[in-house]
This record gives structure tokens, C-alpha cells and sequence, in this order.
């Protein structure tokens, strides 16, 4: 896994890996120094206020431990950058109810169908049982991919050709409820922050959910596509006020440079991230664990 995951995060690596690499290869660390830090920080998608704080701290561990050389920084930043990963690392617990009710939401393309056939995927190797609610009722062909992938897989994916996102749903968790079924994973439409009424169409869809089965959804998970770099800032803390994210998928991260994103969510709202996608592959999902994510950076 980490050769694999050293691998899918091939341009994220060589976007700081080289810059780093220059910057830590020997001399006195001076005020340069870290002025081209904050520069690479900064053009990794790490954002100001990441930034910042890693830099305060990088300077703490230079005063504290008397470093005087750039090689030693190199330690210096992973140590402040576990730190501020850490407390994101807290992986999806799915035996507290049964059924376990995951409700997906994001902007459209983020990779929310791909994300729920993984989870399916992932969960039925665990053991469990699950069900898919094809929420996205916008889209015939989010529905059909769902219905497509369930057959394949023999999950059973509760759908209607048309109407209203909250009744399919509530549908899918009373099936589950009837059946046994241990986990619920509920799609629903792409929609941007802005789109008012399509978010408050998702905070119906949350509150049915709970009518079906109180205490649910008990996990909102927000599928961030990791090439939207700041913008996923903005997504989490806008989705994070209108439902109360409780917890995020960063899809993508094979494709993109922009892996720094993490540290910005970090900073700005620390949401748990549950999962990384890693691939268009059914197996390419994985739980964030942070000191596995910096040393396929750094390694
Ligand atoms: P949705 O609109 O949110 O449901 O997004 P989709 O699940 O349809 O995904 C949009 C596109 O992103 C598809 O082409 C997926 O194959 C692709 N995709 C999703 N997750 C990943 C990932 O982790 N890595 C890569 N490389 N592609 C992904």
C-alpha cells in the first residue's frame, strides 16, 4: 500500500518533492529560507493560513531544538505537518447503529457514484451487508450507473424513474430496516453551495432520513474532488454549515498536484477525512491515516 500510495500521489510529490528537495539540501537556515518555504507551501495549495501556522511551528522546533542546517527542516516540517494531519485521522466507525446510514453530498463530478461503489465494495469484503439509494434523481444516468453496478455486484440499489430525492430515499432505509441490512449508502445530485435551493432540498432529504430512522443520517460524507484545490476550502465549510459534515472523502488525489489541500482543511475546518481516492478502480479507496499520507510525500 504505501509503494501505491507513494505512487498515486506522483504529482503532489514532485509539485513540493523537488522544490523541497533543493530547498533542504544543505546551508544555514536563515530568513531565505523560509521565505521560499511559505512560497512552496503556498503554491502546494496549502493555503495562507496553513501556511502560517506551519511555519510558526517549524521555527518553535528550529529555536527548541537548535537546528542550525536545511537538512534538518526536513523533520522539522513532517513533525508540524503530522501535527495539523493527525486529529483528521479519524476512521468511519459503521457498528454504532444498525442500519448504519451514510448520506453522500458534493458538487457534481466529484466522484460521488464512483465513491459509493468502492464503499459497497469495501464494506461487503468487511462482512456487511449493504444497500444503495440512488438518490441523484436528477440524472437518468447516475441512477442507471447505480442500478448497473449493483446488478454486477449484487447489491440491491433502491431507485424510481422519477420524483422526489428524500422519498426514494426514505424508501431505501425502511427497505434496509425490513431486510436487516447493515449498511445504507444514499447517493444524491451534484449541487454547488450557491445553488440554494438544491441545499435546502438536501436538508429535506436529512431531516426524512431521520423520520425514517431517528438519529440518521449517521454519517454526512462530503466527496471533495482534489483537483478543486482551495475550492474544496470552501465546499467543506459551506456544506459543513448547511448539514453538519460529518465526515470527507478526498477523491482524486492520483490525478492532481494539489495534495496540500489536505493542510488547508486542516487549518480552516477540521472535518474528519474518512477516506482517500486514489483511482478509478474499485479498490482505490483508502482510510486517511496521516504519518502513511506524509511519508508517501516526503519518502
Ligand atoms: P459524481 O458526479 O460526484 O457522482 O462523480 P462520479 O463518481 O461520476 O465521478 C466523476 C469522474 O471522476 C468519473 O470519471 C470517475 O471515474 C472519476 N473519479 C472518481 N474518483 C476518482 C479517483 O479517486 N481517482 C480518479 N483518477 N478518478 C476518479
Amino acid at each position: 500500500w504505501a509503494e501505491r500510495l507513494k505512487r498515486s500521489l506522483a504529482k503532489t510529490r514532485s509539485q513540493w518533492g523537488q522544490q523541497l528537495a533543493r530547498l533542504f539540501g544543505g546551508g544555514k537556515i536563515d530568513e531565505n529560507v523560509y521565505e521560499e518555504l511559505e512560497t512552496i507551501l503556498l503554491t502546494s495549495d496549502v493555503g495562507i493560513a496553513a501556511t502560517q501556522a506551519l511555519l510558526e511551528q517549524i521555527r518553535t522546533r528550529v529555536k527548541r531544538q537548535n537546528l542550525s542546517d536545511t537538512t534538518q527542516l526536513k523533520e522539522a516540517l513532517k513533525q508540524s505537518l503530522l501535527e495539523l494531519l493527525t486529529p483528521l485521522e479519524k476512521p468511519l466507525d459503521t457498528t454504532t447503529a444498525q442500519p448504519f446510514v451514510i448520506m453522500l453530498a458534493g458538487v457534481n463530478g466529484a466522484g460521488k457514484t464512483t465513491t459509493i461503489g468502492k464503499l459497497a465494495n469495501l464494506f461487503q469484503a468487511q462482512g456487511k451487508s449493504v444497500l444503495i439509494a440512488a438518490g441523484d434523481t436528477f440524472r437518468a444516468a447516475a441512477r442507471e450507473q447505480l442500478q448497473a453496478w449493483g446488478e454486477r455486484n449484487n447489491v440491491h440499489v433502491v431507485a424510481q424513474e422519477s420524483g422526489d430525492p428524500a422519498a426514494v430515499i426514505f424508501d431505501a432505509v425502511n427497505s434496509a430496516k425490513a431486510r436487516g441490512i447493515d449498511i445504507v449508502l444514499a447517493d444524491t445530485a451534484g449541487r454547488l453551495p450557491t445553488q440554494l435551493n438544491l441545499m435546502e432540498e438536501i436538508r429535506k432529504v436529512q431531516r426524512v432520513i431521520d423520520k425514517a430512522l431517528p438519529g440518521a443520517p449517521h454519517e454526512v460524507l462530503l466527496v471533495l474532488d482534489s483537483n478543486t484545490g482551495q475550492n474544496a476550502v470552501t465546499q467543506v465549510k459551506a456544506f459543513d454549515d448547511a448539514l453538519g459534515v460529518t465526515g470527507l472523502v478526498l477523491s482524486k488525489l492520483d490525478g492532481t498536484a494539489k495534495g496540500g489541500v489536505i493542510a488547508a482543511i486542516a487549518q480552516s475546518r477540521p472535518v474528519p477525512i474518512r477516506y482517500i481516492g486514489i483511482g478509478e478502480s474499485i479498490d482505490d479507496l483508502r482510510p486517511f491515516k496521516a504519518s502513511e499520507f506524509i511519508d508517501a510525500l516526503f519518502e
